[in-house]
């Protein structure tokens, strides 16, 4: 009666999770995932289909093929899920094996009296797929996507663990395991029909997820140079401004804008220009801590946050970088380019109140007088007071 009732509750769960990735499947064809998400409802609403036609269909479906149909829709839900992840093959074949090397088992025993043997084999295939499936989720690196991969990956866990215990009663009494133990039938039907209502959920949950990430990354990172964007660059300062007046820190903060760079593009074209922007903000993180940020503020000029650094710190690492760029021969494959910058730098140590706007303002001050003195230098905005230091060989780059 209660596993009755249960199958029902799934077949109708399964008709509208059929109808709503069919359509999410149709809104973006293209989406492989979805495709073949829906695909997997279709298996499974296939197999219930199958049930219900019972005996007005040929033997060699009802029965043989018919076992398949839940392992089958594990199987394509592994192939989504390999979409999603955008990884190798491998799980699909693996996915195939397991389906090809139960058929000819329902088929033998289509005709056998009762179903025992073809119910417990689709329990296995059924256990076998979602270790897969459970591999697949609980493998994903993705953080955004972490939450839903544990709960589903998780729950998998225990629902593969009741499927073979369902197999192994089968297998070992010889008696189908929803007659044997009538506490085993409860617990299979109340994990199956949690499986059945979890897992669109928490394939849904993976998705929304992702949008979110890339929309906030789209929003927040410089989709030529991957350095932060001047939105990024805003929130990242003013999480480290709050964090230096929480703990009472430093922050330095340096703008460096590219000496001459309108004649780089006029020599090497604007591609060249957009190659050598990459290769300065890889080259600027390659130089700096972890706990340091680089950001694009704009066009050609970076901006860069030393937290716990006050301008006595930060100045032996910016002197250093300023002569490093310029030292640097790798901006251009093939091509000698050199490249030099101007820094402006200011910093919160010894004020009371700082704002992010105020200290961008006075780094660009301190920035234009670097131009004004010839580039290629760094300058200081410090109590209110500009400091200029040179390097030793100053030369204005960009030959
Ligand atoms: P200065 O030393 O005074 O800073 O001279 P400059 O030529 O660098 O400064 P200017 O402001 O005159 O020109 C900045 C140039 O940066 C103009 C523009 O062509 C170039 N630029 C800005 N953004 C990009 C970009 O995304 N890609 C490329 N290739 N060039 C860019
Ligand atoms: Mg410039
Ligand atoms: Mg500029």
């Amino acid at each position: 009666m209660l596993v009755g009732a249960t199958l029902l509750i799934q077949d109708v769960q399964l008709l509208c999770f059929t109808i709503v990735f069919g359509v999410l499947a149709l809104q973006r064809w293209s989406d492989r995932m979805r495709r073949w998400l829906w695909y997997s409802f279709l298996a499974n609403t296939a197999g219930a289909v199958f049930d219900l036609l019972g005996t007005h269909l040929p033997t060699w479906i009802s029965r043989g093929l018919n076992g398949e149909m839940i392992p089958l829709s594990y199987a394509l839900l592994n192939v989504a899920l390999v979409y999603f992840d955008r990884r190798s093959k491998k799980a699909v074949w693996i996915s195939g094996i397991i389906l090809f090397a139960g058929l000819p088992f329902f088929l033998a025993w289509r005709n056998a009296p009762d179903r025992m043997h073809s119910d417990v084999l689709a329990d296995l295939l059924i256990a076998l797929e979602c270790i897969v499936t459970t591999v697949l989720l609980l493998g994903g690196r993705e953080r955004s996507t972490r939450a839903p991969r544990l709960l589903m990956g998780g729950f998998l866990v225990v629902f593969v663990g009741v499927e073979l215990v369902r197999v192994w009663v089968g297998f070992s009494m010889g008696v189908n395991p929803d007659i044997a133990t009538p506490r085993l039938a409860i617990v299979s039907a109340v994990t199956y029909i949690v499986n059945i209502s979890l897992l669109p959920l928490a394939v849904v949950w993976m998705m929304q997820s992702r949008v979110e990430w890339d929309l906030l990354r789209q929003s927040t990172v410089d989709p030529l140079t991957g350095a932060l964007n001047r939105r990024g660059l805003e929130q990242a300062l003013e999480r480290e401004l709050a964090r230096c007046r929480r703990y009472g820190e430093d922050l330095t903060i340096a703008m460096l804008d590219l000496d001459h760079f309108k004649r780089m593009n006029d020599k090497y074209g604007h591609v060249a220009g957009d190659a050598i922007l990459v290769n300065v903000a890889q080259f600027l993180g390659s130089q700096l801590r972890e706990t340091d940020v680089v950001g694009r503020f704009g066009g050609e000029e970076f901006v860069l946050l030393f937290p716990h650094a006050d301008i006595a710190k930060s100045s032996p690492i910016l002197e250093q970088l300023c002569q490093a760029l310029r030292d640097c021969a790798d901006l251009l494959p093939s091509t000698y380019v050199r490249v030099t910058a101007s820094f402006g730098v200011t910093s919160t140590s010894g004020r009371s109140t700082s704002e992010a706007g105020d200290l961008l303002r006075e780094a660009d001050v301190a920035l234009y007088r670097a131009k004004a003195n010839g580039r290629n230098q760094v300058c200081y905005f410090q109590s209110g007071i500009l400091q200029e230091r040179t390097p030793e060989s100053k030369t204005d780059g960009n030959t």
